[in-house]
Formats: C-alpha cells, structure tokens, sequence
C-alpha cells in the first residue's frame, strides 16, 4: 500500500495512528481505511471487480420488493410404494379438466399445472423423493411443498419414514394425504398417531402439519389438498419477478429422434421467451418452441411455469439451472469454463465432510452442524446411536441425525446424505452394491461399525480434531 502510495511504511503507519487506527506493518487494513489514508496523501483507492462471465451475461441482481409478484406453489408427491401417488397425481390432473377441453392434457412433460380458483399449483409429475433428492444433490431448490402419501389402511412405511425425512432435510413444507379413504380398513387415526413418532404433529392435535383425508378412487377430499396447498403457499409468500432475464431448473430431458434434445424446464425467476439465448447446466442453445403440458404452443413461460423447450444444442440433466443469457458468444465460453471446471472438481478431493476432515471444518467455521445417517440391522440400536450421537453436540457444533431406519445402507441414503452432505453410519449392516459405487463417486464418507461405542467413541474424537488418521 505505501509503494502504490510512493510513501514509506512509517509515514503510513504515522498516518494510521493519526486517524486512530492502530496497525503494525504486519496487520491488513480494509478498504474503507485505506481510502481515507490515500485521501491523506491525495490518492485514489479504487475497488478491483472481478466480473466473471456469469455477471457479463447473467442477471443475478437482487429483485426489488417492488417488481415482485406472487407465484404459484411448487409442489412434489412423496410416500411409500402403492400408497397412491401417483393416483393422487392422475386424480388432481383430471379434477382439473373442465368438459370443454377434456382430452386436452395428455402430455407427460414432467410437470403440470392446476387452477383452482384462479390460482395455480404447479405438480412435479414424477412423484418420490429419490428424483427430489437428486435435484437437490446438484444444487437445485424447486419445491416449495411436499405432499406426503400415506395409505389410511397401510400406515407409515419405510420409504415414508424416507420421505419425511427428505423432505424434512430440504427444509420444505410438508402436507400430509391420508389416502385411500375409501377402503374398510381405513384408519386415519393410527395414521396421525404414527405421524407424531416422527415430529409431525396434526394440526387438529396442537401441531402444525395438515393432514387430509382423501382418496384418489372416489377423489373425496382432493379439493380440500389442493385448498391447503393454497393456504399453505399463501403463508409462504411465495414471490418472483416476472420482468427479468428467466432462471430456473431442468426437470427432465431427453433427445427426441424428430425435435433433437428435449427438456422440461421450470421457470423460476423471470420469463422464458422463444428465441431467447439459453445456458442450461453444461450446454447452450436459443429456445426455438416452447409447450406446456397440455401440448400447446406458448410463447412466453413466467415464474413457477414448467414448459417442454427445444432448441439446445445438447441434451442436459435434470437438477441442472438454465438461465436465459444476452450474448450467445459469451454463453458459449461460459460453457466451456464449466466444462473445464466440472473435470477439475472431478480431479479435486471433494469438499464433503468427512470424519477425516470434520474438525478442519469446524475451525474454519464451515461447519456448525455435523449430519447423520444411521442405519441398523434393529430398530433398538437406531435409537440408541441416535440418542448417543445428538448428545455429542457442544457449543461448536451440533449432532443432527437426519434419517435412522432399519436395513442396508441403499442408494436413497447415499443420495439424501450427498445432497445433505452428511456422513452415514451402519451398525451390523453393509451398503447394497450400487450404494457403494455412489458413496465413493459422490465422496461421502460411510463408516461401518459392529459396536455403538466405536462409532461414539470415533465421531467424539473427530470432533475434537483428535481422530487416528486411516492407513
Ligand atoms: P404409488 O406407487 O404410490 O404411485 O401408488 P399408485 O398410485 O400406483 O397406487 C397403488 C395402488 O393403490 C393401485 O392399485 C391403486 O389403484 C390403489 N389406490 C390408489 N389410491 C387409492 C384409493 O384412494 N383407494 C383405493 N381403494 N385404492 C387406491
């Protein structure tokens, strides 16, 4: 600072102490100090911007209160297998059908959107967490509202436990349908005493979590969700700027043998117009068609609104962001910047918490929540681990375990504790082959123990930064 300054180190110092500040020749002095110590030797201090490619062509300023405007829910179907989802799903589409236009939606695109009133909802097509959680893994947020599915004769389930916990992890709110009201053996009741072992508390029993009965069959109670859904969004106070350049995520995708690459995009900041230039993930293009799910040509797509979009020069992934761009040029080198990052981070060691690296972290401060996965060969040991490891926290970090369930460790819980980036830990049980393979591309750090008291004994030492290094 003194040699831009053409002074000695002394003379800055001097003029440091002058105004107060008392700094060595070793210490850093922000920017705000040293455009008043240059103004004492009239010179200029700019500010270096570094402005990448992305800031060139992508608009990412904060949108002002004032150009927001409400948008509608996004909302996934979760629950355990066969208790209805996708019944769920097909009921809510076709309640929605007026007689003018029935037949109209016969699209599948990966989304669809319902107006009840006057307002749109706007549904995932593919119900489950494990598509969910994938997105999340790369870094999308679309939901804003999880449906969970839970059959009124079937009760809670393990992939509910799942679901719960998913959804939970992403901070999303969650429904509850208690479906298949139609059938003798329904009880609901025993539902919502189940839902509370898992902090989902009815709201008719104090709580905060809606549960309706419905069921897809008779389509009773389905108005009722989709009147919660409404209810639930409007608390959120859901907000996008329909007058910017579109943002948003690539649900799904495919190469069509006439259209070329095909992708369902939602937008969710903005508006998407035809003939708009587009980075989607890894690959560039100009929108040239646009339709919605009921196979009809649009040409413009705002926030909360899923469109089937052609025009890339590739096909992309789902969970991938896209963004409408101002200059294809540029697009293009943007690409290729990420390409060559994309296999940088596949050369470089991940940055996923690890028991290894665990303290490092946590001095750092990047870490104030440490995740758990368990899984068990019993129930009884689930718990016992659970209690054993949430007692663990300390003012520097807390234990949270976010998902315990019985069985092997499965491709479900590598992806939740990779899009978590949690760690997992199995007590007499193994990973399933394809866990295996995921936990080691994705980086997360899987330990597996035969006894409680190595697994507290070893996660209490990483926190104190005084783990045994593996060899
Ligand atoms: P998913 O696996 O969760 O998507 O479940 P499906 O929607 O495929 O439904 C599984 C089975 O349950 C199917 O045989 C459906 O016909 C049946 N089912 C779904 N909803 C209801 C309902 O409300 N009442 C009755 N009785 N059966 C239902």
């Amino acid at each position: 600072f003194a040699l831009r300054l053409k002074a000695t180190s002394a003379e800055v110092i001097k003029k440091l102490m002058a105004n107060g500040v008392f700094a060595t020749i070793n210490d850093t002095i922000d920017f705000d100090t040293a455009v008043l110590i240059a103004d004492e030797f009239h010179a200029k201090v700019e500010k270096e911007v570094v402005v990448t490619i992305e800031d060139r062509i992508i608009d990412d300023s904060e949108d002002d209160d004032a150009n927001l405007v409400p948008r509608a829910p996004v909302v996934v179907v979760m629950g355990h297998v066969d208790h209805g989802k996708t019944s769920i799903l097909d009921a809510i589409r076709h309640a929605n059908v007026t007689a003018g236009e029935a037949g109209g939606i016969t699209q599948h695109i990966g989304a669809y959107r319902v107006n009840i009133d006057g307002k749109d909802i706007t549904f995932l097509d593919t119900p489950g967490h494990a598509a969910f959680t994938t997105m999340r893994a790369r870094g999308a947020m679309v939901t804003d509202i999880a449906v969970l599915v839970v059959a009124a004769d079937d009760g809670i389930m393990p992939q509910t436990v799942e679901a719960i916990n998913h959804a939970k992890a992403a901070g999303v709110s969650i429904i509850v349908a208690i479906n298949k009201m139609d059938k003798p053996a329904a009880n609901p009741d025993l539902v919502k005493q189940q839902l509370t072992e898992y902090e989902l508390v009815p709201e008719e029993w104090g709580g905060d979590v809606p549960c309706i009965p419905v069921s897809a069959h008779t389509k009773m109670g389905i108005d009722d969700l989709l009147e919660m859904i409404l209810l639930v969004a409007e608390m959120k106070e859901l907000k996008a700027n329909p007058d910017r350049a579109a943002k948003g995520t690539v649900i799904e995708a495919r190469l069509d043998k006439g259209r070329g690459p095909v992708a369902t995009v939602l937008v969710q900041n903005g508006t998407l117009h035809t003939g708009d230039i587009v980075v989607a993930g890894t690959t560039v293009g100009r929108i040239r068609a646009m339709m919605n799910e009921r196979g009809e040509r649009v040409k413009s797509a705002g926030p909360s609104v899923p469109v089937e979009v052609t025009g890339l020069n590739e096909v992309p992934v789902g969970g991938d962001t896209f963004n409408a761009v101002s200059d294809e040029r540029l697009a293009r080198e943007l690409v290729e910047q990420r390409l060559t990052e994309q296999k940088e981070e596949m050369f470089n060691s991940q940055t996923k918490v690890t028991l290894d690296n665990l303290f490092e972290q946590m001095k750092e401060g990047e870490m104030k929540e440490l995740k758990v996965i368990v899984k068990a060969d019993v129930q009884g040991s689930v718990e016992a681990v659970r209690q054993s490891l949430e007692k663990l926290s300390n003012d520097e970090v807390r234990v949270h375990v976010i998902h315990g369930a019985v069985g092997a460790i499965s491709e479900s819980d590598v992806m939740l504790a990779n899009a978590s980036n949690a760690i997992i830990v199995g007590f007499n049980v193994r990973p399933d082959p394809v866990a295996e393979e995921n936990a080691k591309r994705d980086g997360v750090d899987m330990r597996l123990y035969r006894i409680i008291y190595d697994c507290i004994e070893e996660i209490e030492s990483a926190m104190k930064g005084m783990l045994a290094p593996k060899y």
